[in-house]
C-alpha cells in the first residue's frame, strides 16, 4: 500500500518537496511524526506569541491556542503535506463520450504568501478517452484536498489539481478546471477590499479552443456570471 501512494505521489507532486505548496520531506507521515511535529509546533507559536507581547500563558482563552493553531496545521489546513489520499479507483468509460463536470466543490486553503484563508469553489471537467478510464466523482473532491490543504497560490493550485486529474483519467480528450475563491489576504489585510473573487482556469485537449462546444459547455453549466456564484 505505501509504495502504490508513493507512486501516486511522484506523478502527481510537481512542486519542489519541502515547499509550503509541495509535501514535507518523508511525505506521506506516520502518526507519531505528526504528533512530534505538533508538539515542535506548539513550542515555537508559543514564542511568536511571546513575540507579539501576548501574555497567552495566564489568559484563559489563549492559554491552549499554541497547540490548536500547531494540531490545525497539521491536521486540517496542512494536512494535504503529510497525509496522502486513498488511492484513486478507475472505472471503464463504457462507451459513455460526453463531458463529466463537477462543479462546486468546496475549496478551503491558505496563502501562502501571509497564511490568510482562501476559500471558494472548484470545478472540474474532463472527457474520457476513446478506451477511457472515469473516477469515482468523490475522487476528484479527494484531490482539491490533497492539494488544497497546503499553502497554495492559485495559479499553482489550479495547475495541480488540472494535472492530477490528467494523470488519473489516462487517455482523457481534456481535461479543464477553474477556481473561483476569496482570498482572507486582501479581504482583511493590505487593500481590505471585500468581495472581490480571483477566477483562474486551466484546459487541456479539447478545452483549450475558445470555440470548442465542449468548454462552452463547461462554463455554461458553472455559470461564473450569473451573480449566484459562491463568491
Ligand atoms: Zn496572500
Amino acid at each position: 500500500m505505501e509504495n502504490k501512494r508513493r507512486k501516486i505521489h511522484e506523478e502527481l507532486e510537481v512542486v519542489k518537496e519541502g515547499f509550503a505548496n509541495g509535501v514535507a520531506p518523508g511525505f506521506p507521515l506516520e502518526q507519531s511524526e505528526k504528533d512530534k511535529m505538533i508538539d515542535e509546533a506548539e513550542v515555537a507559536y508559543g514564542q511568536f506569541l511571546d513575540a507579539l507581547k501576548c501574555d497567552w500563558r495566564n489568559d484563559p482563552n489563549s492559554m491552549e491556542t499554541p497547540r490548536r493553531v500547531a494540531k490545525a496545521y497539521v491536521n486540517d489546513l496542512w494536512a494535504g503535506r503529510y497525509t496522502a489520499m486513498s488511492p484513486i479507483t478507475s472505472f471503464p468509460s463504457d462507451g459513455y463520450d460526453g463531458i463529466i463536470i463537477e462543479r462546486n466543490i468546496p475549496l478551503t486553503s491558505m496563502c501562502s504568501h501571509h497564511h490568510q484563508t482562501i476559500s471558494g469553489v472548484v470545478h472540474i471537467g474532463y472527457i474520457a478517452g476513446e478506451e477511457g478510464q472515469v473516477v469515482g466523482l468523490s475522487k476528484l473532491n479527494r484531490i482539491v484536498e490533497l492539494f488544497g490543504r497546503r499553502g497554495a497560490i492559485q495559479e499553482q493550485l489550479t495547475s495541480a489539481i488540472h494535472n492530477a486529474v490528467h494523470q488519473i483519467t489516462e487517455g482523457n480528450r481534456g481535461v479543464i478546471v477553474t477556481i473561483v475563491a476569496g482570498h482572507n489576504c486582501v479581504s482583511c489585510r493590505g487593500v481590505k477590499h471585500q468581495g472581490a473573487g480571483m477566477v483562474t482556469t486551466k484546459a487541456s485537449g479539447v478545452f483549450r479552443q475558445n470555440t470548442n462546444l465542449a468548454r462552452k459547455e463547461f462554463f455554461d453549466s458553472i455559470k461564473i456570471n450569473n451573480g449566484n456564484h459562491p463568491v
